[in-house]
């Protein structure tokens, strides 16, 4: 058993139980990638059992605070088994789950989303990466689902030096593997592709968000929606299913905007409500703006502009710039949704920056609702890192 002791004062953020331990804060030692190590103080006392990671600024991941835990099998079925249970009780209102977010499950650099029967994984520590094969069998174990697809092919494993995996972890055969699956959401379907889809595959983050949609699509009147960084159009369906008429999504790749287009038929509805555009958002903001035309509601779910927050300043503007355009093609009375990412770029940053798209556009407009991320991607009270998704619906006046 390895250990890696801290400079002095040091510390104090895993004693307050944040799970990140920073290369420059570590006095001595030295362990193999993803090798479970005791983190102790400068004076020796114990901090946590952690996974070293040799290559990433994030030197070491806490697994654990008790020093009693030992991190093993039974570990990963304790850790999974009540993160499986927290989404019982959360009674989502979809088979598309995310069942493991990561450091707010206690499982930090390991991000687990359930699609009917198929699970789809993301190991993106060293530490996930040497217990890969431990989790996999949990996994299966703890769900019932008889395949594991892993979707390994984040930025951020470069950063922990390991290289990009995607593949069957388990049950290759099951399906004749087939990687596409199709997930029933609120009252509508919605299919992916855990190979070639973003991220796992889907973005469950924003389930709750485009029920919200089709609720204020279906009471506002809503008749002209469009659906900016639409990806495979999820709140495209939901402004049909909530009564809108015309429906327009927007997206830079062809292959999210043909199932955007299936979708529509997928769901029953006429393809004649929906167009499916494939442009750079901002140049279609601002065509559409030249050509006069007016919606009665927009999405702006865009990508990550600030993936930290060294990159807070630059993402500002552009978030800037497409709320500005977005809230001066809204037909007065519409509504805006607008979102944010980017752990960057905090809620109240947000705010200020919508607030000085408003400004800018020469418009105001009345806060319905404050947004977040749905109930199975949890944030901790300790660590706030994990917040990445915050939007704000609008009604512009
Ligand atoms: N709202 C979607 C998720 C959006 S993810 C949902 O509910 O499922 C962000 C999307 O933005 C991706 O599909 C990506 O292809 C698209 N995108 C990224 N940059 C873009 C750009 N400049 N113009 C148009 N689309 C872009």
């Amino acid at each position: 058993m390895k250990v890696i002791r801290l400079r002095e004062g040091k510390e104090r953020s895993l004693l307050r139980r944040h799970p990140w331990v920073f290369a420059g804060s570590i006095a001595k030692g030295q362990a193999d990638a993803g090798e479970t190590v005791r983190l102790e103080s400068h004076d020796g006392r114990f901090l946590a059992w952690a996974a070293f990671s040799p290559s990433s600024q994030i030197r070491a991941r806490a697994w654990t605070f008790d020093e009693n835990e030992r991190v093993d099998h039974a570990f990963f079925k304790r850790r999974i088994g009540a993160a499986v249970a927290l989404r019982q009780r959360l009674a989502v209102a979809s088979d598309g789950v995310r069942l493991i977010h990561g450091e707010a499950d206690g499982l930090p650099g390991l991000v687990v989303d359930r699609y009917g029967d198929l699970l789809s994984a993301q190991f993106s520590s060293a530490g996930t990466e040497r217990f890969k094969q431990t989790i996999a069998d949990v996994l299966l174990q703890a769900t019932g689902c008889t395949r594991l697809y892993e979707r390994s092919d984040s930025g951020v494993r470069g950063l922990e030096g390991l290289p990009p995996v995607t593949g069957w972890l388990r049950g290759a055969d099951v399906a004749g593997g087939d990687t596409t699956v199709t997930i029933r959401e609120h009252a509508w379907q919605l299919t992916l592709d855990v190979h070639e889809g973003h991220k796992t595959g889907f973005y469950l983050d924003q389930r709750d968000n485009r029920a919200r949609l089709a609720d204020w699509v279906r009471r506002f009147g809503c008749r002209r929606v469009l659906n900016c960084y639409s990806y495979t159009g999820g709140f495209s369906v939901a402004a049909l299913a909530g009564g809108a008429e015309q429906v327009t999504s927007v997206d830079s790749s062809a292959p999210a905007l043909a199932r955007a287009t299936a979708h529509v038929a997928l769901n029953g509805f006429d393809p004649a409500r929906h167009r499916a555009v494939d442009a750079d958002v901002n140049a279609f903001l601002r065509e559409a703006l030249k050509n006069g035309e007016t919606y009665d509601a927009i999405v702006l779910d865009p990508p990550k502009f600030a993936p930290t927050a060294s990159h807070a300043e630059r993402a500002a503007r552009a978030y800037k710039d497409i709320n500005r355009l977005g809230l001066k093609l809204l037909a007065p009375g519409g509504l805006l949704l607008t979102f944010s990412c980017s752990g960057g770029v905090g809620a109240e940053l947000f705010h200020k920056i919508v607030a000085g798209a408003a400004m800018d556009a020469g418009v105001d407009g009345a806060i319905l609702a404050r947004l977040e991320g749905a109930p199975d991607h949890p944030t901790t009270l300790m660590f706030p890192e994990g917040e990445y998704l915050k939007g704000l619906a609008i009604l512009k006046s």
